[in-house]
C-alpha cells in the first residue's frame, strides 16, 4: 500500500540511532553516569562565542520576516557572497555567490547533489569505511554505490578507487576527516586522485566529478587539509556547520559547484531543482545570517583533541589495536573478534556503546565517537579493560 523503499527505511532506522534510543532508555534505568555512550556524532563543545552573540544581536535588531521568513531558494544573497568570498580568500581558489547554493546541512547538500548529478543506476565510487547515510542518499537517487577499500591506515587506496571506476561511474566521493575513521588525507594523496581523476576522465563525454563531503574540515589536529577544489577542477564542496561550529539542530551548510567544473551553471540549476523537488524550500533563514557572520570560526578543537589523546593512549596501552585519528572525533577499534556485530553486544554488556562497522561498508572494527565530555571516557576506562581482559580469559 505505501511505498516499501521508503517504509523499509523508516522501520529499520540506522544502527546508529537505534544505538543512541537504547542508551538513553539505559541511561534512564541505570543512571547516566552509568552508561558510556559513543554511539553518536553529536558535538558536545559549545558553539564559538560569536554564534551566541550573533543569534542573540541578530534577533535584536532585525525585523522578523528577515529571520524568520523565507529566502530566495538559493539562499540569502549577500549569505552565497560571503560564502563564496570565504572560499577565494582562505583556499585560493576561484568561487562565486551564483554556484554556492545554501542547505539544510550536509545531509541536504548530498542528497540534492546526487539527484542532480545521477542519472538512474551511475555509481559512485566511495572509500570505504564510510558514512552510513551515503547510501541511503546514493540509492535515493537512483544511483549506485562503489566503496573501494581504504589502505591500512584507513588512507586513500587509489589502486582500489581506479579499479573500482568503470564507464558507469559519475563520481567519486571523499569525505576528509573522515566519519568513521579519523583520517585526514594529505595533500599529496588528494593531488594523485585528482591525477588519476583526471586520467580516467579521458574520453568520456563528461569528466568524472569529485565530491567532497567535508562537515570537518576544521576539525582536524595537525595540517589542514586541501581544498579539493585546488586539485581538480570537476569538484563540488559540500560544507556544513553541524559539526565545525557545534549547530548539528540548526541544520545549515552550502553546496559549493567550482566555476571551473564542467557544465557548472547547468549543475548548479540541477542542484537547485532537487532542492526543490525535495521541498526544501530554502534553508533556515536566521542560521544562513549566524553562519555568514561567522565563517571561519571554530568551536574548541582542543578539546576533541584532549579526548582523542586520553582515549587513544589509554586504548593502546590497554593493547587494543587503533589507528590514531588525524581529525573529526571518531576513533575507529579493531573489534576482538572477527564478528563486530557480537564484539558490540559484549561491548554492551560492560555498558560501552560502540556502533559496529557493518554500518560503514566493513568488517572487523567498531567506531568508538568521543565527541563527549572527558570525564564520560575517564569512567569508561574499566569498562574497556574488563571488555579487554575478557576476552583474554
Ligand atoms: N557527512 C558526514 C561524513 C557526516 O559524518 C555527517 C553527520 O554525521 C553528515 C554528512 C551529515 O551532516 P549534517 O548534520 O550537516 O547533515
Amino acid at each position: 500500500m505505501f511505498n516499501q523503499t521508503m517504509q523499509k527505511l523508516g522501520a529499520e532506522r540506522s544502527a546508529i540511532r537505534e544505538l543512541f534510543e537504547y542508551g538513553n532508555a539505559r541511561k534512564k534505568e541505570i543512571g547516566e553516569e552509568n552508561v558510556f555512550d559513543f554511539s553518536l556524532g553529536n558535538p558536545n563543545v559549545p558553539a564559538p562565542a560569536c554564534v551566541t552573540e550573533e543569534i542573540i544581536r541578530l534577533a535584536r535588531e532585525m525585523p522578523p520576516e528577515k529571520l524568520h521568513g523565507y529566502s530566495s531558494a538559493p539562499g540569502l544573497y549577500e549569505v552565497r557572497l560571503a560564502v563564496a568570498n570565504y572560499i577565494q580568500s582562505t583556499f585560493g581558489v576561484p568561487m562565486s555567490a551564483d554556484l554556492v547554493y545554501m542547505t539544510c546541512g550536509a545531509s541536504a547538500s548530498l542528497t540534492s547533489l546526487f539527484s542532480a548529478l545521477l542519472i538512474r543506476g551511475e555509481e559512485v565510487v566511495v572509500p570505504a569505511p564510510y558514512f552510513p547515510e551515503y547510501g541511503v542518499f546514493i540509492g535515493q537517487a537512483g544511483g549506485k554505490i562503489v566503496p573501494a577499500e581504504t589502505d591500512a591506515r584507513f588512507h586513500l587506496d587509489l589502486g582500489n578507487i581506479e579499479r573500482a571506476i568503470t564507464p558507469t561511474t559519475k563520481a567519486v566521493l571523499v569525505n576528509s576527516p573522515n566519519n568513521p575513521t579519523g583520517a585526514v588525507y594529505s595533500e599529496e594523496e588528494m593531488t594523485a586522485l585528482g591525477a588519476l581523476l583526471r586520467r580516467k576522465s579521458i574520453g568520456r563525454k563528461t569528466p568524472i566529478f569529485l565530491i567532497a563531503d567535508e562537515p570537518y574540515r576544521e576539525l582536524c589536529y595537525e595540517k589542514s587539509p586541501v581544498y579539493p577544489m585546488a586539485v581538480y577542477p570537476h569538484t563540488v564542496v559540500l560544507y556544513s556547520f553541524s559539526k565545525s561550529v557545534s549547530l548539528a539542530g540548526e541544520r545549515i551548510g552550502y553546496v559549493a559547484v567550482s566555476p571551473v567544473c564542467t557544465g557548472a551553471k547547468e549543475l548548479f540549476d540541477a542542484v537547485c531543482g532537487a532542492g526543490r523537488s525535495h521541498g526544501f524550500v530554502c534553508a533556515p533563514t536566521l542560521f544562513q545570517r549566524v553562519a555568514a557572520n561567522c565563517l571561519g570560526q571554530v568551536s574548541d578543537v582542543g578539546v576533541y583533541k584532549a579526548n582523542r589523546d586520553l582515549l587513544y593512549g589509554s586504548l593502546s596501552d590497554m593493547g587494543y589495536t587503533c589507528t590514531v585519528p588525524e581529525g573529526a572525533f571518531y576513533l575507529f577499534l579493531k573489534a576482538l573478534e572477527p564478528d563486530e556485530k557480537a564484539f558490540c553486544e559484549r561491548a554492551k554488556a560492560h555498558e560501552l556503546l560502540l556502533v559496529p562497522s557493518t554500518s560503514f561498508g566493513v568488517k572487523g572494527y567498531a567506531r568508538v565517537s568521543y565527541c563527549v565530555a572527558r570525564a564520560v571516557i575517564e569512567r569508561s576506562l574499566p569498562a574497556f579493560r574488563a571488555l579487554i581482559g575478557e576476552y583474554r580469559a
